[in-house]
């Protein structure tokens, strides 16, 4: 096993066939050389985002999160929480236990949000917000009760206090008008005023990175960063203040939510993308926003392998060089099948379902270049994830003088969750690229909706304290 660079699955493909298809995967594979030089630019691009006077032109924003505290076990009460920017948008109610050091989700909601939402204007967003926390709290017989609410809403903010936060812009699949520029906070009390039919406390607003970092905080108070690789990627971290040079004040630490997927908007990476990224930019409904995140997460990786795919197959390297028109259609290729294909045991299976529900015309050979294609890319995306998370361990390493750090990093997302290997080589090449750091991983248990309550919790308990 040669630790350098990640193993690949080339079992099943005849060795000339290796090579032609090898040309055309050679761009996505990084050695721990390159990767150190991407650590290295991240690192000056994280510093420019801290700066004062460099922060307007940085594109690793950097985002102070007014969180300065993780949870110290004092925490109490019963929250609401609203999370946007997964998957799903989900209503909760979620208790924190003082005694029993431990945070109960009461209950919980799912609602859809229909793509013409997603696309709309923000006044129906967040109606149809207000509405899902509405039935929710009828469901639930909250509604005269006034509870203080974290909102874990996954998307870049500049935030100037925990309550009041700016959508920098869309990300992902989101791209509603009227929100960019705004206080989101502040829209989504106007939509709840609006109803008229409940009210609801004190906000803290929340990255879902943040969230992430705080959950796994209650369990290991030694959880400084939160990592994300879902249908987005991100993470978040504890700053020493004198280094974050846009909030007053020198003492303690504060959170701040990097925004790693901007990476690369400045042209920075440009050395490493491949011709199917630059695809996958250009077709995207925010073209030249969040490289890094193209590379990596859940929303992307189905479509940078299939546009590998008909590459193959217009070369004649694949499915005797016909294709079909689901190969054809963007989004077809669904980031989970890359997971299934990946799969152990049951991986060349899974691969001859999934092709010949594409209408592909496979045989055992173009299932095991596809299988070898899918390992590329989700490789290539673990790896990317290793060289941003080890730039961060490595900075709080030299922040407090350390020869050694050891740290906890809470993490979630279903890419990192569900992928079979995932996990294992973003953990190898981080001990390759961060060897003085000992990192543990925590998967999160609902980051979103446990850690959001333990924000204004801890928000609440330090406001209160301030006014003792
Ligand atoms: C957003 C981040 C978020 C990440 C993971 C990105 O697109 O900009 O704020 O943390 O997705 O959800
Ligand atoms: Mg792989």
């Amino acid at each position: 096993l040669n630790s350098d660079t990640a193993t690949l699955h080339t079992d099943g493909i005849p060795q000339d066939m290796l090579v032609k298809v090898g040309k055309y995967l050679e761009p996505f594979s990084l050695s721990v050389e390159k990767l150190q030089e991407v650590s290295a630019q991240l690192q000056k691009d994280m510093i420019q985002g801290l700066g004062k006077y460099t922060h307007h032109r940085a594109s690793v924003k950097m985002l102070p999160t007014f969180v300065r505290a993780t949870p110290d076990g004092t925490e109490k009460g019963d929250f609401l929480a609203l999370d946007l920017g997964g998957t799903n948008f989900r209503v909760l109610h979620v208790r924190v236990m003082e005694e029993e050091q431990k945070v109960l989700k009461m209950n919980s909601q799912i609602c859809a949000i229909p793509q013409e939402i997603m696309l709309g204007t923000g006044e129906q967003l967040f109606d149809h917000i207000a509405e899902c926390l509405s039935e929710f709290l009828d469901s639930q017989k909250l509604k005269q009760q006034t509870l203080p609410l974290g909102f874990t809403f996954s998307f870049p903010c500049e935030q100037k206090e925990i309550d009041k936060s700016i959508l920098i812009h869309w990300t992902k699949g989101f791209n509603c008008s009227g929100v960019e520029g705004e206080d989101v906070v502040k829209l989504l009390k106007e939509a709840i005023h609006r109803r008229g039919d409940y009210d609801i406390g004190s906000v803290a607003m929340v990255n879902d990175t943040v969230g992430t970092m705080m959950s796994c905080g209650y369990r290991d108070r030694s959880c400084e960063i939160g990592m994300i690789i879902g249908t987005g990627t991100n993470a978040c971290y504890m700053e020493e203040m004198n280094n974050v040079k846009r909030v007053e004040g020198e003492e303690g630490r504060m959170c701040i939510n990097t925004e790693w997927g901007g990476f690369g908007d400045d042209g920075s990476l440009g050395d490493i993308l491949t011709e199917f990224d630059k695809v996958v930019d250009k077709t995207s409904i925010n073209p030249g926003v969040h490289i890094f995140e193209k590379m990596i997460s859940g929303m992307y990786l189905g479509e940078v392998v299939r546009l590998v795919l008909i590459k193959l197959t217009e070369e004649k390297l694949l499915f005797k060089g016909e294709a079909s028109a689901a190969l054809f259609t963007p989004g077809k290729f669904e980031t989970r099948f890359i997971s299934e294909i990946e799969e152990p045991d049951s991986g060349l299976k899974n691969a001859k379902q999934i092709l010949t529900k594409l209408n592909l015309k496979w045989d055992l050979v173009d299932a095991h270049v596809v299988r070898l294609v899918c390992d590329t890319v989700s490789s290539r995306s673990a790896r990317l994830c290793a060289a941003a998370l080890a730039t961060i361990a490595n900075r709080i390493r030299l922040n407090r003088g350390l020869d050694y750090l050891k740290t906890t990093v809470g993490v979630d997302g279903t890419v990192y969750r569900k992928h079979p290997n995932f996990s294992e080589e973003l953990q190898a090449a981080v001990r390759l690229l961060a060897p003085k750091c000992d990192i543990k991983f925590l998967v999160s248990e609902d980051g979103s909706g446990k850690g959001a309550a333990m924000v204004t919790a801890v928000a609440q308990r330090l406001a209160l304290q301030s006014r003792l």
